[in-house]
């Protein structure tokens, strides 16, 4: 069981709760807007709205921990910035009486600390190349303590029928080392949430990005083609892909590296919430050499090389034709 009565699980499930609402209203008022400069973008606003909105809740809740968030007021600051410190003042002061362009922008750099030995990070928006076209995205929240993930928190707005089964629209999900994964519908109850048991190669459905950048896609073909899968992949944008992982809905994500960007390292913010997640609900994620991720080396997984997430029947045999079709960095 989880205790959603601690204050760390009540913590990250306000954050993300309510990074998930600023950024749905954010799109529904934008969307009226007749917006043609790329800086008033609703992801822009959106993005530091819930930075502010998670570094608030964490200064109420567990004052002078560490924030690593992705974003910082450095740029909403300069004058080039005003129309949009005014926007995210705005929409932060609908959850929060005490927002001013000044404040928010206080409470965004709360969020540029370095880590520690036990910090929160978090991706205010992951996945907003899906945001923008009304499709998936998570807003991603993890706390770290003595380098491993001890608690993990997703809020994923759009995810729902057709992307898993026994998915409403809108799902939050929470694990905590230990106590398993945690799924709620609509802002429903909580329930248990497992991986897929299929073991059947040829069946695995391969959870893909949308943008091929990314990740290597015709990589990501052969190693189908060598391990014998036939299935049709699911392709989605962000962390939702290790929500779809978590209940089932998929079986293996491979997420090799760009051939123009062999040196990516991958943010922390981007992978810890769903690693927790997906571990809890019994699926394993490792590097694509097998290597647990390290999240002890700041804000990158300097120590790892891609990542492979599976429903943990899969693992092993795609670690092998990984060794076999891939040439790693
Ligand atoms: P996805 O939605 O799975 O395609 O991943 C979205 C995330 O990919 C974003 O949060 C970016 O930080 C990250 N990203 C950007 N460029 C790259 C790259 N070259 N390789 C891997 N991930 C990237
Ligand atoms: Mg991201």
């Amino acid at each position: 069981m989880i205790d959603l009565t601690q204050p760390e699980v009540k913590l990250a499930l306000q954050v993300v709760q309510q990074g998930a609402d600023v950024a749905q209203q954010v799109r529904t008022a934008m969307a009226d807007r007749n917006l043609t400069k790329d800086d008033l973008s609703p992801v822009t606003v959106a993005d530091f709205a819930s930075q502010a909105l998670a570094a608030r809740a964490m200064q109420q809740a567990t004052p002078g921990v560490a924030l690593v968030g992705e974003e910082s007021a450095d740029e909403l600051r300069t004058d080039e910035g005003a129309e949009v410190r005014k926007l995210v003042a705005e929409f932060v002061a609908k959850f929060d009486a005490d927002a001013t362009e000044s404040s928010v922008c206080d409470w965004i750099d709360y969020g540029t600390a370095e880590p520690n030995d036990c910090f929160w990070t978090l991706d205010p928006i992951d996945g907003t190349k899906g945001y923008l076209r009304g499709g998936q995205y998570a807003v991603a929240f993890a706390l770290i303590k003595n380098g491993q993930v001890e608690l993990g928190a997703l809020g994923c707005p759009n995810l729902g029928e057709g992307c898993a089964p026994d998915m409403g629209k809108g799902v939050t999900l929470i694990a905590q080392r230990g106590h398993g994964s945690w799924l709620s519908v609509a802002g429903g109850e909580f329930k248990a949430i497992h991986v897929s048991e299929r073991s059947n190669i040829a069946d695995a459905r391969v959870m893909r990005s949308v943008e091929d950048s990314h990740t290597n896609a015709s990589q990501i073909d052969a190693l189908n083609a060598a391990l014998g899968v036939t299935a049709d992949p699911v392709r989605m944008d962000s962390q939702a892909k290790y929500s779809v992982l978590a209940v089932g809905g998929g079986d293996l994500l491979f997420r090799l590296l760009n051939p123009g960007r062999e040196d990516y390292k991958e943010c922390i913010w981007d992978q810890a919430a769903g690693a927790i997640i997906l571990e809890e609900a019994g699926g394993r994620i490792t590097d694509l050499r097998g290597k647990d991720l390290d999240f002890s080396q700041g804000r990158k997984l300097l120590k790892n090389t891609g990542v492979l997430a599976s429903n943990g029947v899969f693992h092993d045999a795609a670690l092998a034709a990984i060794a076999d079709v891939c040439t790693l960095p």
